[in-house]
């Protein structure tokens, strides 16, 4: 059987395989991300409690309609709605059902206070902080999820398609993104995947730089980076254009962006490690001496969260697996000049990856004046 109802089974199946993997009898899921991925639940209040025969999801009295409609039926979800106090309960509900038991909690996600209100639990119940957990299970996509952010993607880049026409001189930053922003959403986004990016001119060299009201003009880099949230999933696209003619430098830099850009996807298979993809695209900076102009990995994981595993970074001992979802995003930044950075969505397959959406880049594209 296929559809949403069986691939919860499928990935609580996974995620208990790695609660085995890692010795623990049972997890407390309370990563937003998490408990959506495993419960389909879209609220903001929720704890997760399982083992490897039960699935408790708890929650508070706002979200008892909500939880009834979004739990999957198949999966033996079962549903305790707390009207106040909901940790306490919830601890108090594992320490008299999980006695003797020893029990994950997302270190990362788990907040100072809310650790201590877990400790009621404590005499019968062995805590255990854990990382990465369900973000592994994550990592690796179902066809349904690569299905829902290759949608993301494409709306981006409609909206990316629909965005430019609108550049010319004189066109704010924030003009450009508050367009692709309401392009987005009319492409039927649930919302944006981050604050779309927008930087022109010298501006263009500011990695994460906020859009800001710059007035765009002749000789301009730009650089737009942006991504839709479909059904939850993120895309997250940039293309680097040039506004009129390209002078010698530009054109020379896009080249060699383009270079690393490819020798990243050339990298892109089962079983290689996130490390080697970043070194591939490195090795194009490095050869010419600019290895201190790429200050930031050569992309991320792309799914639930704009950036989750793996990572394609300098020290990624992660292992491709077909299925993962990562972005590709070489660049290179000069202050004072500019920066080009061209980021593509791929899926990792048994053969090597593939590109979510067609989106042009074989050249530095130049918007007319
Ligand atoms: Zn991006
Ligand atoms: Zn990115």
């Amino acid at each position: 059987m296929r559809g949403p109802l069986s691939s919860a089974a499928r990935r609580l199946a996974r995620v208990r395989a790695e609660l085995a993997e890692r010795e623990l009898d049972g997890l407390l899921v309370s990563h937003t991300a998490n408990l959506r991925y495993l419960t389909g639940f879209t609220g903001s209040s929720g704890w997760l409690l399982l083992d490897d025969d039960r699935a408790i999801f708890i929650t508070d009295g706002r979200y008892d309609t909500q939880a009834q409609s979004e739990l999957p039926h198949d999966a033996g979800f079962e549903l305790l709605v707390l009207h106040d106090q909901l940790i306490a309960g919830l601890a108090e509900r594992a320490a008299r059902e999980f006695a003797g038991r020893r029990l994950g909690f997302e270190a990362d996600h788990v907040t100072v206070g809310e650790r201590e209100r877990l400790r009621a639990a404590e005499e019968t119940v062995d805590w255990r902080p854990v990382l990465g957990l369900v973000e592994q299970v994550r990592a690796q996509k179902d066809e349904d999820e690569i299905t829902l952010i290759r949608r993301a993607a494409e709306i981006a880049a409609a909206a990316l398609a629909d965005a430019l026409p609108l550049v010319e001189s004189g066109t704010r930053e924030v003009d450009i993104a508050a367009e692709l922003e309401y392009r987005m959403r009319r492409h039927g986004a649930d919302g944006v995947a981050f604050e779309t990016i927008v930087a022109s001119g010298e501006r263009s060299a500011l990695p994460h730089a906020a859009t800001s009201e710059r007035q765009i003009g002749e000789g301009d880099l730009l650089i737009i980076d942006c991504g839709a949230r479909w059904r939850g999933y993120c895309s997250d696209l940039t293309r680097t254009f040039v506004v009129g003619q390209p002078d010698a430098r530009q054109q020379r830099t896009y080249d060699l962006v383009l270079a690393a850009h490819q020798a990243a996807c050339s990298n892109l298979r089962d079983g290689a490690l996130g490390s080697e993809v970043d070194a591939a695209a490195r090795r194009i900076f490095d050869v010419e001496g600019l290895e201190d102009r790429f200050p930031h990995s050569s992309g991320h994981g792309l799914g639930l969260e704009v950036h989750e595993m793996p990572r394609l970074g300098r020290r990624s001992e992660e292992r491709l697996r077909p299925g993962m979802v990562v972005t590709v995003e070489p660049a290179l930044y000069f202050p004072e000049w500019g920066g080009i950075r061209i980021e593509d969505d791929l899926v990792v397959t048994a053969e090597g990856a593939a590109a979510l959406v067609p989106l042009e880049k074989d050249r530095l594209r130049s918007l007319p004046l």
